[in-house]
């Protein structure tokens, strides 16, 4: 069966990126499907198969997502975005970016905005991920 964008999104978002870590989202060519393989866990049921490494939408550690939220806040006023700074610099981007009722810093409003943005890049990196497979 054929993976659904839906599959790859999900992959994409939860991808650590990260081999010798968390481990990496790739795809399968000879199984036709998605897995994650690690240093610890090298998923030796597709070894020797072909695959292709998925896009990530946040790699562990490479602060990606809230480099690209502190980019998105600066179309806010910037009272706004000093008091995010000011909570990032207590907290942390990631819990900054997060719902308010979650601990994070944002509105139901900001949040809904931010999302869209999310969403936008998950669907870029899909279609990368749709080029990377090829038909
Ligand atoms: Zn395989």
């Amino acid at each position: 069966m054929p993976v659904t964008d839906r599959m790859l999104i999900g992959a994409i978002a939860s991808n650590p990126g990260r081999y010798d870590g968390a481990g990496e989202a790739r795809y399968c060519r000879d199984c036709e499907t998605i897995y994650f393989a690690s240093a610890k866990d090298p998923a030796t049921e597709h070894g020797g198969h072909q695959f292709v490494l998925l896009p990530a939408l946040n790699p562990d550690g490479s602060g990606r997502l809230a480099a690209i939220f502190q980019e998105f806040i600066k179309r806010w006023p910037a009272e706004r975005q000093e008091q995010l700074e000011t909570f990032a610099r207590r907290k942390g981007w990631d819990l900054a970016m997060e719902l308010h009722y979650g601990g994070g810093a944002l509105t139901d409003e900001e949040t809904e905005e931010w999302q869209q943005v999310v969403q936008g890049e998950l669907q870029r990196l899909l279609a990368e991920a749709r080029q990377l497979i090829g038909p």
